[in-house]
C-alpha cells in the first residue's frame, strides 16, 4: 500500500460519511495525531493517524 501524504490545509475525501453526511475533512494539524476539521459542519476532531490514513480515500491538493 502506498504511503498517503498530506499536508495542513488539504482537504481529505473519506471512505466513511462524518454523521453530518460529509465526506470530506480539512487538515488543520499533523503529526503522530491529525487535527482535521469537517468542512460542512465545521467540528473538528483529533484522530490517529493510523486510523485516519486507514479511511481516506483521496488526498486535493487546495494550494494554488
Ligand atoms: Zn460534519
Amino acid at each position: 500500500m502506498d504511503i498517503i501524504k498530506f499536508n495542513v490545509g488539504d482537504i481529505l475525501t473519506m471512505k466513511k460519511n462524518h454523521p453530518c453526511g460529509a465526506d470530506t475533512l480539512k487538515v488543520l494539524r499533523t503529526g503522530s495525531d491529525i487535527r482535521v476539521q469537517c468542512t460542512l459542519c465545521g467540528r473538528d476532531m483529533t484522530i490517529p493517524r493510523e486510523k485516519l490514513e486507514k479511511n481516506i480515500k483521496a488526498v486535493n491538493n487546495e494550494k494554488a
